[in-house]
C-alpha cells in the first residue's frame, strides 16, 4: 500500500491510536527519502504489473516506475518474490472465481478514508470482492519487522475505505485483511465483519484521529515509538527510558520480566537515536554543554591497489602472499543477485545451518522453548 501524505497516514496508524500527539509532533521534521521506499516502489511496480498483465489491463504507469529505478534496485531476488505474491494473489482470485463467477479483482484502487480519518487515503495494492466477502491484500517488501494483519489498524483502516467504496454496488458482509511480506515467508490474514470493523471505526479509530488530527492528545511512549521522527527528543520517552527501574537495589527475576525485558526494544532504538541526534544537533551548530565534537577513528586506505601490488611484488613478495584468497560472497548477497528458490536449486547441497544462539523471546514468539540445561546448549558461546 503505497504513499500518502497527510497527517494522519494510516501505515503510522498505530502510533497515533496509541500516542495522539505523535503526528503534530513529527509534522515539522523532514522525511528523508530512503532507498529502502525506492526499493519498495520498483517492487510494487512489479507487483501491479504481473496483476494487471494478467487480466489484460495497460501498464505504462508500472513500466514509467521499473524504468526509473531499475538500474539502481532490480535484483533476481525481486522477481522471485514480486512471482511469489502474484501467484497467491491469484491463486485467491481463482479461488474465488471457482465459487462465484462474477468474482472482482481490482489493482491498485485509490481509497478515500476522508470519513475516518481526516485528509487522509492510500492505494490497495489488490482487492477481490467475491461472495459477500471482500479481501484486501497489501504486499510488503520489507524484511526487518515481520507485519501481522490481526487487528493491524492500517490493514483496517483500508478494509474500511474499500468497503466504503464498493459497499453500495455490492452485498458485503465481511473482510478479510491479508498481507503477503515474502521476503521472509509471511502471509497474514485476519478477517471481521463490516458490523465489527465500522463499529471499530466509530468507538476507537474516529475519536482517536480526531484527537491526533486536532494535536491535543498526551505524548504516550511504547513500542510504537520505534519509528517516530522525533522519538530522539521525544521526553516522554526519554523518562520511560530513564525511570523504568526506580529502586536501585537488585531486580528480581520477576521486575526484570515484567519491567525491564519488554521495554527493551524501545530502549535499544532511543540510545541509538539520541546518540545520532545528539551529534547532528552540534554538527548544526547548537552547543551540548560539557561536549564538544572531535574527530573519530579512522582506517588507513591504499589509494592504488595495482601500483602498491606491483610494488611489492618487485620487493620479492609473492602475489599469493600480499592478496586476500578469493572467496565467495555472502548467502544474503547471492541470494539476492540469483533470487532464492535459484539459488536453493543450484547450490543448496552446499548449505548447512548451524544451530543458534539462546536467545530470550516474550512467550507469544512462535519458535520452541529451548529447555536450557539440555546438553546441546552446554557449549555454545554467548
Ligand atoms: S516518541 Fe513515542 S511518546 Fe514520543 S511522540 Fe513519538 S510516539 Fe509519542
Amino acid at each position: 500500500m503505497m504513499g500518502t501524505h497527510a497527517l494522519l497516514s494510516p501505515s503510522a496508524a498505530h502510533r497515533w491510536l496509541n500516542c495522539t500527539a505523535a503526528p503534530r509532533l513529527e509534522a515539522n521534521v523532514e522525511d528523508a527519502g530512503s532507498s529502502f521506499a525506492e526499493e519498495g516502489t520498483l517492487a510494487h511496480a512489479y507487483c501491479a504489473k504481473k496483476l494487471k498483465e494478467f487480466l489484460g489491463l495497460p501498464v505504462e504507469g508500472e513500466d514509467k516506475e521499473i524504468a526509473e529505478y531499475f538500474d539502481k534496485y532490480h535484483t533476481g531476488e525481486m522477481d522471485e518474490y514480486t512471482d511469489t505474491y502474484a501467484t497467491i494473489v491469484l491463486e485467491k482470485y481463482n479461488a474465488a472465481r471457482a465459487k462465484t463467477a462474477d468474482a472482482q479483482l481490482l489493482v491498485e484502487t485509490r481509497l478515500d478514508f476522508g470519513q475516518y480519518v481526516p485528509e487522509a487515503f492510500g492505494t490497495a495494492d489488490a482487492i477481490i470482492i467475491a461472495d459477500g466477502t471482500m479481501e484486501v491484500i497489501d504486499f510488503k517488501y520489507g524484511k526487518g519487522v515481520k507485519v501481522s494483519a490481526v487487528e493491524n489498524p492500517q490493514m483496517m483502516i483500508y478494509g474500511l475505505g474499500a468497503y466504503k467504496k464498493f459497499a453500495f454496488d455490492y452485498n458485503i458482509g465481511r473482510v478479510r485483511m491479508t498481507i503477503v511480506q515474502p521476503r521472509i515467508d509471511n502471509l497474514s490474514e485476519y478477517e471481521v465483519s463490516t458490523e465489527d470493523l465500522i463499529t471499530w471505526a466509530t468507538d476507537v479509530l474516529t475519536p482517536k484521529a480526531k484527537e491526533a488530527h486536532e494535536g491535543n492528545g498526551p505524548q504516550k511512549p511504547g513500542a510504537w515509538c520505534q519509528f517516530c521522527k522525533v522519538k530522539s527528543s521525544c521526553r516522554a520517552l526519554a523518562k520511560l527510558c530513564t525511570t523504568a527501574v526506580q529502586d536501585p537495589k537488585l531486580l528480581s527475576p520477576e521486575e526484570l520480566a515484567a519491567d525491564v525485558l519488554p521495554i527493551l526494544p524501545v530502549v535499544k532504538t532511543w540510545l541509538s537515536g539520541v546518540e545520532e541526534y545528539a551529534l547532528q544537533q552540534a554538527l548544526s551548530g547548537v552547543q551540548l554543554p560539557g561536549w564538544k565534537i572531535v574527530e573519530g577513528r579512522s582506517v588507513r586506505k591504499i589509494t592504488d591497489q595495482d601500483a602498491a601490488a606491483v610494488a611489492l611484488n618487485k620487493a620479492g613478495y609473492l602475489t599469493a602472499q600480499i592478496y586476500k584468497p578469493q572467496e565467495l560472497r555472502t548467502i544474503t548477497d547471492l541470494e539476492k543477485l540469483i533470487g532464492k528458490k535459484q539459488f536453493a536449486a543450484l547450490v543448496g547441497d552446499y548449505i548447512e545451518k548451524p544451530q543458534g544462539k539462546p536467545t530470550l523471546a516474550p512467550e507469544s514468539d512462535k519458535r520452541k522453548a529451548i529447555d536450557p540445561v539440555a546438553d546441546d546448549f552446554k557449549d555454545v558461546q554467548l
